[in-house]
């Protein structure tokens, strides 16, 4: 099969782009959404949306790409990066990058590994970059939401209050997780004051065109829509690489072998990707597999890879 041209000044990812949806659109059987938090379950597994981001700020997209849903854990990526550029690799220390080889909710190695997460991806590893970037600023969400907004170019992006009251109302396993943590010192804040700050982050609604191009920075090597640096050359590595082995959970090593991306996932149904000094991507369909990713989200992005060569590898 040969390989789909990609842009050049003169040519657009567009095509590339329809083909991949009208391929989706004829693939019956796309995963179901998540119901553990009740206010998810309500999405239409078939919507389907997808946009990749050029590093000049020029987007492409198809299907859903402007309609905002519920980011979920792929804002694990974005407070990663926010806690990293001001503590460095002081916050390895409270937090691995191993994969887990485990469910994200998963409180089974926290206990024989002292109360350390095993990677930044995970719940518990978020739980603890929130906590940390909330002691670094004293409100990790609203630097979040502040950074979605800048890098976007879209003010309106916001909570999503009836989404955070949901989780937090059937939150016992976060819950869980922040206060085995706490037990063994690895949690500075209030625990509640903590899962206030979580649920609120992960509430955030954007779209397809919003998460692809607020995922630039880790494109251009650590550095911002409006030219500022957020994290060092180095540091937009390291956590491009986290991405790879551990942003897709116990499914990273499929998710590598089939797309070849640094990627991470949501529960809402959104995949962020990264092809480093080229372009990012971003796709949405609300139907999960058994691990917690998007089914078609992970099919679309294998497509690109495939049609266009754009994988690290
Ligand atoms: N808010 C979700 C949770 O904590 C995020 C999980 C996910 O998107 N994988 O369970």
């Amino acid at each position: 099969m040969a390989i789909m041209r990609v842009p050049s000044s003169t040519q657009t990812f567009q095509p590339v782009l329809e083909r991949i949806a009208d391929e989706i659109g004829r693939t019956p059987g796309r995963g179901r959404a998540a119901d553990y938090i009740p206010a998810l379950a309500a999405c239409d597994p078939r919507s389907f949306g997808m946009a990749v981001a050029e590093l000049d700020g020029t987007v492409y997209g198809v299907g859903d790409w402007r309609e905002p849903f519920s980011t979920q854990s792929i804002t694990k990526v974005f407070t990663l990066a926010l806690d990293l550029a001001r503590e460095g690799d002081e916050l390895w220390e409270h937090v691995g990058r191993e994969p887990s080889g485990n469910p994200f909710n998963s409180l089974v190695q926290l206990e024989y590994e002292n109360g350390i997460p095993r990677n930044p991806f995970i719940n518990a590893g978020a739980l603890v970059v929130t906590d940390r970037l909330q002691t670094r600023t004293g409100d990790a969400a609203g630097e979040l939401l502040a950074f979605l907004r800048a890098e976007s170019g879209e003010p309106s992006l916001d909570f999503d209050h009836e989404i955070a009251a949901s989780e937090s109302a059937h939150g016992d396993r976060n819950a869980a997780l922040a206060h085995f943590m706490a037990s063994y010192g690895n949690i500075d804040n209030p625990v509640p004051d903590l899962l206030d700050q979580y649920f609120r982050q992960c509430s955030i609604r954007a779209s397809c065109a919003d998460l692809a191009l607020a995922t630039g920075f880790l494109a251009r090597h650590g550095v911002r829509a409006d030219g500022s640096r957020l994290l060092t050359r180095s540091q937009a590595k390291q956590v491009n690489a986290v991405m790879l082995t551990c942003g897709t959970y116990d499914a990273a090593g499929d998710f590598a072998y089939r797309v070849g991306l640094p990627g991470k996932s949501g529960v809402g149904g959104g995949i962020i990707a990264v092809v480093p000094g080229r372009c990012t991507l971003c796709v949405w369909s609300p139907g999960l597999d058994e691990r917690g990713n998007s089914v078609a989200g992970v099919a679309a992005l294998d497509r690109f890879t495939t049609l266009t060569g754009l994988s690290v590898f």
